[in-house]
């Protein structure tokens, strides 16, 4: 019927258009079909719309009657309407709840879980066994100039470690960029930039242009320390890492310093670590050879030794007031020692089952 149509306005007629509307919503078995069924019968362009917009060309008297007949009507109608909407609203949420019905008490799958790779872990523990002594952590860039990586630390000009086959030098040369080959240059950084007294260590990542083989890698982590201060001698650097020791490898562990060079210490030391495989027992005795130290007793951990003058002379500082002890290890040596971990290899190449293997290892 087109609004420019005379509609039938009849009660038989309105209550036709009713029925057919009743059983178009009855007969509408989802909410899709519901809201086509509404558009039809209850819709701005439905029967019943059309025939409202008509009775204005009803003449007088009739157009009360009419306007109440269809009122009615469309009363009823979105009665119905609302009704149907209820009605198949509640059953399809009582579907939906059967449907997607959630078990609460069955287990639930939980993604794998992350940890800090064991080198990140360890670094960590061996910078808290220091801040926990109130000393700081102190970190710089890794392109460091070769100034502060040699010069400042008291490498001659002609030291081999200087020469392109052990250091990996920033193109182009000219520039004196390096990849640090130790965390040193943090502490010449902090010597001149501060006054004494200074406690720092500086855990980081090192290069060498070394093989890649079970016990060399041309990247690795390192943890150095480097306390300068009024009064300091070889017996608190002895102190010091014998508490680090005991802290990493437990209260039995036994260390020694054996006399080495290093420029930027005088006196310098290596610092070994009683083998803790053969416990000694492996030296002189043939019939029980020890593999972890070669039967020496001893493994090497790292190396350390009393701040030569020269160095704290370039940093700015006064060696007639000042003196320090300064020390490095490598973290990959560390976790080698003290969770058996024989292949460095393991620690670079991301298998995850060598980190879940050392999971938990840092507390
Ligand atoms: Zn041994």
């Amino acid at each position: 019927m087109a609004p420019d149509q005379p509609a039938d306005l009849s009660q038989n007629a309105i209550d036709r258009v009713v029925a057919d509307a009743l059983a178009a919503f009855a007969a509408a078995g989802t909410s899709v079909e519901l809201k086509a069924a509404r558009l039809a019968h209850a819709g701005e362009r439905s029967p019943l719309a059309l025939a409202n917009r008509s009775i204005g060309t009803i003449p007088g008297p009739e157009r009360k009657d009419a306007g109440q007949r269809l009122g009615a009507a469309r009363a009823a109608v979105n009665a119905a309407l609302t009704a149907r909407e209820d009605e198949l609203g509640a059953a399809e949420l009582a579907r939906r709840l059967v449907e997607e019905r959630v078990d609460v008490t069955l287990p639930v799958e939980v993604g794998p879980q992350g940890a800090p790779h064991p080198i990140t872990a360890l670094m960590d523990l061996m910078g808290d066994v220091f801040i926990a002594m109130g000393w700081e952590i102190a970190e710089g860039p890794e392109a460091e100039a070769e100034w502060l990586n040699f010069d400042a630390l008291n490498t001659r000009p002609d030291h081999p470690a200087r020469s392109t086959t052990d250091t990996l030098f920033v193109e182009p040369l000219a520039s004196h960029v390096l990849l640090r080959t130790q965390t040193s240059p943090v502490q010449a950084r902090t010597m001149l930039d501060r006054e004494p007294p200074i406690y720092i260590v500086c855990p980081g990542k090192v290069y060498r242009a070394d093989e890649f083989d079970a016990t060399h890698v041309p990247v690795f982590h390192q943890l150095e320390g480097l306390c300068v201060d009024r009064g300091i001698t070889l017996a608190h650097l002895k102190g010091t890492l014998d508490h680090l020791a005991r802290s990493m490898f437990g209260d039995d562990i036994e260390t020694r310093m054996r006399p080495h060079f290093f420029p930027f210490t005088e006196p310098s030391a290596e610092v070994d670590l009683k083998c803790f495989v053969c416990h000694g027992a492996s030296v002189g005795n043939p019939d029980a050879p020890c593999r972890t130290c070669r039967s020496q007793g001893w493994i090497e951990w790292g190396g350390c030794g009393v701040v030569n003058p020269r160095v704290l002379i370039a940093c700015g500082i006064d060696p007639e007031v000042y003196s320090g002890f300064a020390f490095g290890m490598g973290i990959e040596r560390t976790l080698m020692f003290r969770n058996n971990a024989a292949d460095m290899r393991d620690m670079v190449e991301g298998d995850v089952r060598f980190s879940r293997s050392l999971k938990g290892m840092a507390r």
